[in-house]
């Protein structure tokens, strides 16, 4: 497990994607970066696509995806690649 200067635990994904940003290990409150989160984009029955960005991208994510009835709930996931198998 890692922490942060703080005390707070870092989540192990956190620290891989830190990693890879080549950013320090800091928490999300300790962080000067801008805020991010993640989006997973489901776009058949097996491809799972995550996406991270900047909050605000994340939540625009969010907001389309309701809209489009497409969350990430079990039974709109069957929804969503129902439809994007018939959209092709
Ligand atoms: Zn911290």
């Amino acid at each position: 497990m890692a922490f942060c200067k703080c005390g707070v635990e870092i989540h192990p994904k956190r620290i891989e994607i830190l990693d890879k940003m080549n950013k320090p290990h800091t928490c999300l409150n300790c962080s000067t970066t801008q805020k991010v989160g993640g989006f997973m984009s489901t776009e058949g029955k097996t491809e799972r696509t995550i996406i991270i960005a900047e909050m605000d991208t994340i939540n625009n994510l969010h907001k389309l995806s309701a809209r489009a009835g497409t969350g990430v709930s079990k039974g709109v996931k069957m929804n969503q690649s129902y439809s994007a198998k018939h959209n092709r």
